[in-house]
């Protein structure tokens, strides 16, 4: 992602920085009435501040000409601070496995006063990880700090944190930044590099960063590099590999018709041109959100339905960061969802026992196809999901069931979803029978697009 532009736009006073109102406000009135203490940490998701706070601070605490609690930003203390060359101030990003050597000495060193500065700072990144040997060095000079030393600790992580540090510091959570409070910031930023977003694009992007304006502006760069001066809300999507409102609002008609079939036909066409599953599952869960919370708004219930999406969208969400093929996984949570919106299409319940003649246009649909159905989704409805977009006949003993696609057919081939088929099938045409999975012809290419 884009830095270029972050770096140029970091808050270099305490009143630059965006949101965080409480930490902010506290910091400086700390520095305007010299009761600066000597350990900080800040924690909270990344790109919401926490570094920019502590650089803030290092330059507020040793400035020759402090304002109002702010730094001035051009003595030699400011200048030295912002480049990383300050003596008196030590920058380590412990994620990063740099600052060993630091550590060690650590503690022979924070004992000198400091050569130019009045507080000699330790600057710690991501913070949880550094070794035992190092959060012990930081841990003993916490405990009795030599009056210049100031460290300032910060972490996406706190509860790795020994509960001995995190007593000793006083703590700031730094929350995630609505869009709103992005878009002032994200707009002026375009102004100032002759940029003309179509209107749209920067409120989507606050909302993609999800609450980190670091995020925010190395997307508008990316945009900007990516689209030039006029980008589109199209090119922002395209960027992304995420799917458009128009894309959004076909598969909402598409799951409230409960078509499982339509659900997949519509991630083939979003896949096809370029969306990327990952993107796709979170920019849907967004648009679900919304949706939920407008409803919510709007008639004072919560639709059941509409909860189920949003919680199935949610998990697969979570889920696609790990391993395994995200598409598959999409594309089982859409049949989920649009079961969850419409059970009642999505789920024919036959009279139980009684053979069903094949639905009209479903020729090879033999009669009990549904009653199976039913059956396996009785037991387990990851595997009624596979089914849905299969296509079944039962004759001589054998019952074939025929997959649209490879990648179902391997799915359902696992020990576990088979042996709940076995038990379905026993259950509506008895014993003896054999099940034999399919692929149906032409789908192989569809199959080696989907890996
Ligand atoms: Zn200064």
């Amino acid at each position: 992602m884009g830095q270029a532009l972050y770096r140029e736009w970091r808050p270099a006073t305490f009143a630059q920085v965006v949101g965080q109102a409480h930490a902010v406000t506290a910091l400086r009135n700390a520095v305007r009435q010299g009761r600066v203490s000597h350990a900080y940490l800040f924690t909270g998701p990344r790109g919401t501040g926490k570094t920019s706070l502590a650089k803030i601070l290092a330059r507020a605490v040793n400035c020759l000409d402090p304002r109002d609690g702010e730094p001035c930003g051009a003595c030699v203390n400011c200048v030295e601070i912002q480049r990383g060359a300050h003596l008196d101030v030590t920058e380590l990003d412990a994620a990063s496995n740099r600052g060993i050597e630091q550590m060690r000495d650590l503690r022979e060193k924070i004992r000198y006063a400091p050569t130019s500065a009045a507080r000699k700072v330790y600057i710690v990144d991501e913070v949880h990880a550094l070794t035992a040997d190092a959060a012990n060095a930081i841990l003993k000079t916490l405990e009795e700090p030599p009056p210049h030393a100031l460290f300032l600790l910060c972490t996406t992580d706190p509860d790795r944190l020994p509960e001995t540090v995190l007593s000793r510091c006083q703590r700031f959570a730094l929350r995630r930044l609505k869009p709103e409070e992005m878009v002032e910031r994200l707009e002026r930023i375009a102004a100032d590099i002759g940029m003309v977003p179509e209107p749209g694009v920067v409120a989507a992007i606050a909302v993609r960063a999800e609450g980190g304006l670091r995020d925010a502006i190395g997307l508008l760069e990316q945009l900007w590099t990516f689209a030039g001066d006029r980008p589109t809300m199209a090119q922002l999507v395209e960027l992304q590999g995420g799917v458009r409102q128009d894309e959004v609002d076909r598969l909402f008609e598409i799951l409230e018709a409960g078509d499982g079939r339509g659900c997949v036909r519509w991630l083939d066409d979003v896949c096809e041109r370029g969306a990327e599953p990952r993107e796709v599952a979170r920019d849907l869960a967004r648009a679900a959100r919304a949706r939920m919370r407008a409803a919510v708004e709007r008639t004072g219930r919560v639709d059941p339905g509409w909860l189920a999406v949003l919680e199935r969208l949610q998990s697969v969400t979570a889920d696609s960061r790990g391993a395994g093929d995200p598409r598959l996984a999409l594309e089982l949570c859409l049949y989920r969802c649009a079961e969850a919106i419409s059970p009642a299409q999505a789920a024919p319940a036959p009279p139980a026992g009684e053979p069903r003649a094949a639905a009209a246009g479903e020729p090879e649909r033999a009669g009990g196809w549904n009653e199976l159905l039913a059956r396996v989704r009785a037991r387990d409805r990851r595997v009624w999901a596979l089914l849905q977009g299969a296509r079944g006949r039962a004759e001589d003993r054998v019952v074939e069931i025929v997959f649209a696609f490879p990648a179902h057919r391997e799915e359902a081939g696992r020990p576990e979803f088979m042996a709940v088929m076995r038990q379905a099938v026993q259950d509506v045409w008895g014993e003896g029978w054999t099940i034999r999975l399919g692929v149906a012809p032409g789908s192989a290419k569809e199959g080696a697009t989907r890996r």
